[in-house]
C-alpha cells in the first residue's frame, strides 16, 4: 500500500513564476511528496498565482476557485498572494496564502495540513530537480525583484528590491542542469543587467575560484559549460557591450532580449524608464558591427498615458532604423497600484489599438524581410518536437521558446527531439522559417 502524500499542483503566470514553481515541486519531492496530475489523486493542491495584470488576477482567482471546489484543500502562493487580502476576500477557505518566491513559507503550509512522510524517496529526485519545462531547456533564475520603478509596473511592490542569488550557486545549477541533458539555460531576471548590484558585485565562489558577482563575469562562466546560453531582460547599460565579443564568438548565443518599451524620450520619462532611445540606437549599431548575426528581441508599450501621434510615430521611425528582429507590442492598460494610474491624458481604447496594429504590421514587414534574408543559410536547431502531422519544429539560436519564431523542418520525421541538428532554410515568412535536413 503505498501511504506516499500527494500534491497537486497549478502553475499560472510568466517564466518567473515557472522557476518558483519548480523549486517547490523539487523540493516536496525531496520530502517525499508524490506530484499528481488530477484534483481527485491530490490531497491537497498549491495553486502559483499571477498578479501583473486583471486578466492574469482573475484568471489566478478562478483556477483558485477551481481547485477549492475539486479538492477543497488548497494553498495559494505567488504574485496574487502578495496583493493584501484579495484571495481571502473572495475565498475565505484556502489554507495558506504567502507572496511569491516564498518556498519556506509553501513547505511550512504543506508540512501543517498534510504532514511530511516518514521516510523520504530522495533517490528518486533526478539530480536537476523537477523541471516543468522540456527536459532540453530550462530557466535559470539569478536574481528576485527590481530597483526600478517604472510607472506602469508593480514588480517592485510585490517581490522587492533587487536581490542576486550567490553566483557560485547560480553556476552549480546551471552545471547539474548541464550535467542532467539541459542543452539550453535561460538566463532570467526581472533585471539582467543589474546582476550584483545589491551586493556590490562581491567576489563569491565556483568550483574553488573566485567570480565576481556581476553578468558579465557570470556570462563568460556559464559559456564555459557547453549549453547553448540565452540572455533575457538585459537592460542596455554600458556593461552589456562586454557581453557582445561572447557572442561574436559564439560562446553566447548571439541574442539579447532588451525591454525598450518606447522611444519617445517624452514618454520613456513619464513611464520611468531606465533607458534612452537616441542612445539604443547607437548601441545597437555598435553590436551589431562587432556581431553582425545578433538577434535582437524587445517589448514595446503603445498608448500609454498622454502619448500623442507624435511620440508615437517617433517609436515607429525607431522601429524602421532599429530593424529588431523580433517585437512585443502591448497595449497599455493599467495595473491595479501601479503609479501610471494617476497620470492624466488617457488614450482612448480605439487609438490603443489602432496604434498597436501599425505597429506590428510595420514589424510584420522588417521581421519578413530579416527573416528572408537567411534563405539559403546553414543554420543550427535545436529539435524541440514533432507536431501532429508529423513536422519537426525546432528552434535556432535566434529563437527563444515560446515568445519567438520556429524553424519547420520539412521531410525529418526521424530527427530526435532535444538534440541539436543542421538545417538548409529554403523559405521564412513574417515570424518562421522553412527549412530541410542539411
Ligand atoms: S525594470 Fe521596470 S518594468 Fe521591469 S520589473 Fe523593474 S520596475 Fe518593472
Amino acid at each position: 500500500m503505498n501511504h506516499e502524500p500527494k500534491i497537486g499542483f497549478v502553475s499560472l503566470g510568466c517564466p518567473k513564476a515557472l522557476v518558483d514553481s519548480e523549486q517547490i515541486l523539487t523540493r516536496l519531492r525531496a520530502e517525499g511528496y508524490g506530484v499528481v496530475p488530477t484534483y481527485e489523486a491530490a490531497d491537497l493542491v498549491v495553486v502559483n498565482t499571477c498578479g501583473f495584470i486583471d486578466a492574469a488576477v482573475t484568471e489566478s482567482l478562478e483556477a483558485i476557485g477551481e481547485a477549492l471546489a475539486e479538492n477543497g484543500k488548497v494553498i495559494v502562493t505567488g504574485c496574487l498572494g502578495a496583493k493584501g487580502s484579495v484571495v481571502r476576500d473572495l475565498h475565505p477557505s484556502v489554507l495558506a496564502v504567502t507572496g511569491p518566491h516564498a518556498c519556506e513559507d509553501v513547505l511550512a503550509a504543506v508540512h501543517t495540513h498534510l504532514p511530511r512522510p516518514h521516510d523520504p524517496f530522495l533517490d528518486l529526485l533526478p539530480p536537476q530537480g523537477i523541471k516543468l519545462t522540456p527536459r532540453h531547456y530550462a530557466y535559470l533564475k539569478i536574481s528576485e525583484g527590481c530597483n526600478h520603478r517604472c510607472a506602469f509596473c508593480v514588480i517592485p511592490q510585490l517581490r522587492g528590491d533587487l536581490v542576486s542569488r550567490p553566483v557560485g550557486e547560480v553556476l552549480q545549477e546551471a552545471e547539474i542542469l548541464v550535467r542532467s541533458g539541459v542543452k539550453e539555460l535561460l538566463i532570467i531576471s526581472q533585471d539582467t543587467s543589474a546582476y550584483g548590484v545589491d551586493v556590490r558585485y562581491r567576489t563569491g565562489f565556483w568550483n574553488g575560484r573566485p567570480l565576481k558577482t556581476h553578468l558579465t563575469a557570470l556570462a563568460a562562466a556559464l559559456a564555459g559549460l557547453g549549453a547553448w546560453v540565452r540572455l533575457h531582460y538585459v537592460y542596455p547599460y554600458p556593461h552589456v557591450d562586454e557581453l557582445i565579443p561572447l557572442m561574436a564568438e559564439n560562446k553566447l548565443l548571439p541574442y539579447l532580449d532588451v525591454p525598450l518599451q518606447h522611444a519617445s524620450p517624452r514618454i520613456l520619462k513619464a513611464m520611468r524608464r531606465p533607458a534612452n532611445a537616441g542612445s539604443a540606437l547607437e548601441r545597437i549599431r555598435r553590436w551589431r558591427e562587432i556581431c553582425p548575426d545578433l538577434t535582437l528581441r524587445s517589448t514595446f508599450i503603445v498608448g500609454f498615458p498622454g502619448e500623442t501621434e507624435q511620440d508615437f510615430t517617433r517609436l515607429l521611425e525607431f522601429l524602421a532604423e532599429a530593424e529588431l528582429d523580433r517585437v512585443g507590442c502591448f497595449s497599455y492598460s493599467p495595473v491595479e497600484g501601479a503609479p501610471a494610474n494617476q497620470l492624466p491624458d488617457p488614450v482612448p481604447e480605439e487609438v490603443k489599438q489602432e496604434r498597436q496594429a501599425r505597429l506590428m504590421a510595420l514589424q510584420a514587414t522588417i521581421s519578413a524581410r530579416r527573416l528572408k534574408e537567411k534563405i539559403g543559410r546553414i543554420l543550427t536547431v535545436l529539435v524541440d518536437c514533432i507536431d501532429e502531422e508529423g513536422d519537426v519544429i525546432g528552434r535556432s539560436t535566434a529563437d527563444a521558446p515560446e515568445i519567438d519564431g520556429v524553424v519547420y523542418i520539412q521531410k525529418a520525421a526521424n530527427l530526435p527531439v532535444g538534440e541539436f541538428a543542421k538545417v538548409r532554410v529554403v523559405d521564412a515568412d513574417e515570424h518562421d522559417l522553412y527549412a530541410e535536413r542539411f
